[in-house]
């Protein structure tokens, strides 16, 4: 037995009332763990070194329904220590526990366990699909859910980190995408001295009110869906991917020039002023132009839900060429041919308003019934908890800095909130903000990664280089898998890439400017 081994067993001793320690042992250098927690090996042939694991939970309790809760956790400490902490973001409703990688996804290679750091998981304090959102009817797991897994998992993993090392962590990092997003804005804001740097991509931002959005765009396909023998709506019908192609088409031929260069990526989104209309059919639908009702459909979906009086209550997607990417339809239509609908608004999105985001609860809400006037206020309560858009960060700015990202196509989070909360920042704290606090926006890119797009980053190597250098993000470089052999520049907001002349392949030839 070396040293090591019986240190890293000896970590079980202080299993306490309250902390549960299922596993504490040394796993052998190797592949990856898969995400899913399933014990399959990760096919993207990532290596982890030899490092103790810990797997337990913090406040085992019985709560509603009988139902077993509590705070899982999975910390992972190799032991050629780099003296850096890295708390892995969770995703959708959490209720997995993904192996402690510091990975994003997977769009941070190596992880940051494989570059040596101490990592940890949570599983959001319930165990189920990532989907579901039953845990919602537990008061207690509504609360670990929106921040109180966050804050005591990485806690008790820095004191766990602090006995099996005899130090504390040098630096202390938040790597999230999607929920672990959400985490990320949600410690600057509630947690500012847990951690140093912070890399929040694509977040719920306004969780309670993405919840809003996925009820109104289930209603508004369901508008001018085909109906089945059973008079229920298709939704997936509501556009067919030809048309959705179209659209994209029509997007890219509007404003993918506007910085510069026709290069099937838009950088310049906010001059963007495509409208649904033009592609309206002068007689009947075909292949090449969209009904009246879908254009108007169309203008629903993309302006975000509103009260019969015009207020909005969310907020506008912009139009880019992610739209034709198929998560655009497994996220807002789905592929159903039937009224059993299987869109990502209408199972995730349901589940979560049902259970989770209306207080109270009410399982058996039916999302045509939702009134926009009326049931909004029914999530206040939760968003008051688990909405992340607070915008004084005053001690976070003191020593933290935070990378906030998304997709100009992500096909759930409006780019539009993320802006107008990141201005209010700017607003509320003052200019200096920004030597704390960027957001990057990615042309074409969709929930977390892929569409058509640069989606290629180190996002790790940018914030370390600017907690410990001080070398701020001015431009962060990025490849693509969509278009191999290219590389553009990532802008700060409000700069955007434009082309400059050059190797049209190039970031180089790119500026990043107004
Ligand atoms: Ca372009």
């Amino acid at each position: 037995m070396t040293a090591n081994t019986s240190k890293c067993a000896a970590l079980a001793n202080l299993a306490a009332p309250g902390f549960v320690v299922e596993k504490a042992e040394i796993v052998p250098a190797g592949p990856a763990p898969a995400a899913d927690g399933s014990g399959a090996v990760d096919g993207s042939g990532e290596l982890l070194p030899e490092h103790c694991l810990v797997q337990g939970m913090l406040n085992p309790r019985i709560g509603a329904g009988g139902r077993k809760f509590g705070l899982g956790f999975d910390l992972r400490m190799p032991t050629n220590w780099n003296g850096r902490f890295a708390f892995h973001g969770g995703g959708g409703l959490d209720g997995r526990l993904a192996p402690a990688l510091g990975d994003i996804f997977g769009s941070v290679r190596p992880s940051a366990l494989a570059r040596g750091f101490a990592v940890v998981s949570a599983d959001g304090g319930h165990r189920g699909d990532w989907l579901d959102g039953s845990f919602g009817l537990d008061q207690q797991a509504r609360i670990d859910y929106a921040y109180n897994a966050l804050d005591k998992v990485t806690l008790k993993a820095k004191e766990l980190v602090g006995q099996y090392y005899g130090a504390a962590p040098d630096y202390s990092y938040l790597l999230g995408c999607s929920n672990g997003g959400r985490q990320g804005l949600m410690a600057s804001q509630r947690f500012p001295l847990h951690f140093d740097g912070i890399v929040a991509g694509d977040p719920s931002i306004k969780f309670s009110r993405i919840a809003v959005d996925q009820i109104w765009n289930t209603q508004v396909a369901a508008r001018i869906a085909p109906k089945d023998e059973n008079g229920r709506p298709i939704i997936s019908r509501a556009f067919s991917d030809g048309d959705l192609r179209l659209v994209a088409d029509s997007v890219l031929k509007r404003c993918d020039a506007l910085d510069g260069l026709a290069d099937g990526i838009i950088h310049d989104w906010r001059g963007c002023d495509f409208d649904p209309g033009v592609l309206t059919c002068k007689e009947e639908k075909t292949d090449g132009c969209l009904s009246e009702a879908q254009a108007g459909a169309l203008r629903d979906l993309y302006g975000g839900p509103r009260t019969s009086d015009g207020k909005p209550l969310y907020g506008a997607f912009n139009y880019d060429t992610g739209i034709a990417d198929p998560t655009w339809r497994t996220m807002h239509i789905g592929s159903s041919g039937t009224g059993e609908w299987d869109s990502a608004d209408a199972t995730l999105g349901l589940s979560n308003m049902r259970y989770y985001q209306r207080t109270p609860p009410d399982p058996k809400l039916d999302p045509m019934d939702f009134d926009f006037d009326r049931d909004v206020q029914r999530t206040r309560h939760t968003g008051a908890m688990s909405d992340a858009d607070s915008t004084f960060l005053e001690t976070f700015a003191r020593h933290g800095k935070m990378i906030v990202y998304n997709g100009l196509s992500d096909q759930g989070m409006a780019s539009s909130v993320l802006v107008d909360w990141y201005d209010e920042v700017v607003s509320v704290n003052g200019k200096s903000i920004r030597e704390s606090v960027r957001l990057f926006l990615i042309p074409g890119m969709c929930h977390c990664s892929g569409g058509k797009a640069t989606d290629r980053f180190d996002m790790l190597e940018a914030i370390m280089a600017w907690v410990e250098e001080g070398r701020a993000p001015d431009r962060i470089e990025a490849m693509s898998a969509a278009f191999p052999g290219i590389s553009r520049p990532l802008c700060p907001h409000p700069l955007v890439a434009r082309y400059k002349g050059g190797d049209v392949n190039k970031a180089d030839s790119f500026m990043c400017t107004d």
